[in-house]
């Protein structure tokens, strides 16, 4: 038997007393949304983008899908859901800012590292367009243990993310013309720190580091 959902109603009570009480955020929001920020994440329960980077409802657009994908623009494209959600984002709300937020211990790539999806499953289709980030690890880095193995493809299936991001044209064009950035950021569950990838070290540098541990001092 499943475990009732009440929890799930206590939370929205709690949530209603929050946003909607002596003054509600939702006043100007029921009106319409202007976030500035699309964020591609992962749907991994312990991944919230909102909650990540502690805004408000209204702040930022979200789109969540297994491992952060982002499918290539193509005629027929069988993923169109994340297209629609883009063209929303970058052509309606015309947001400003479009990160793909990747993240350690991810399901998703862990079943593309081991091949643990069926090939013609919805999961496994979904999964082969981060086929190249696999290609790619197990071509540069044949003799890392498993487990960097699968920190780097999680963050070489971002690269793969964002140059697909690039063959939308009319994304490509506001890139070109400075009005839209493309972020790729990396979210360590286990050392909560973010880690952002820069064009010009064609690397992963630390953007928020883990918190030092809190050493007592001696009275
Ligand atoms: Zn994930």
């Amino acid at each position: 038997m499943p475990q009732s959902v009440d929890h799930l109603v206590e939370g929205f009570k709690r949530f209603q007393h929050n946003y909607f009480g002596s003054s509600s955020v939702f006043d100007t929001l029921s009106e319409g949304q202007r976030p500035s920020t699309l964020i591609i994440g992962c749907c991994d329960s312990r991944v919230h983008p909102p909650m990540l980077t502690d805004t408000a409802p209204g702040e930022v657009f979200t789109v969540r899908n297994v491992a952060n994908l982002v499918p290539p623009c193509e005629p027929d494209n069988p993923h169109a859901s994340v297209a629609a959600a883009l063209e929303f984002a970058v052509l309606a709300l015309e947001v400003e800012h479009v990160i793909v937020m990747g993240h350690s211990s991810c399901g998703g790539i862990r079943a593309l590292m081991n091949r643990t999806a069926i090939a013609d499953s919805a999961l496994g289709k979904w999964l082969s367009m981060a086929e190249p980030a696999r290609q790619h690890v197990c071509q540069h880095y044949p003799d890392a243990d498993a487990k960097e193995q699968q920190r780097l493809a999680e963050q070489a299936a971002i690269l793969v993310s964002l140059n697909n991001l690039l063959s939308y044209p009319w994304l490509a064009d506001r890139v070109a013309e400075g009005s839209l950035v493309l972020h790729g950021w990396y979210f360590d569950l286990r050392e909560g720190a973010l880690w952002g990838y820069d064009p010009e070290q064609h690397a992963f540098t630390e953007l928020v580091c883990p918190l030092t541990p809190v050493t007592m001092q001696a009275a």
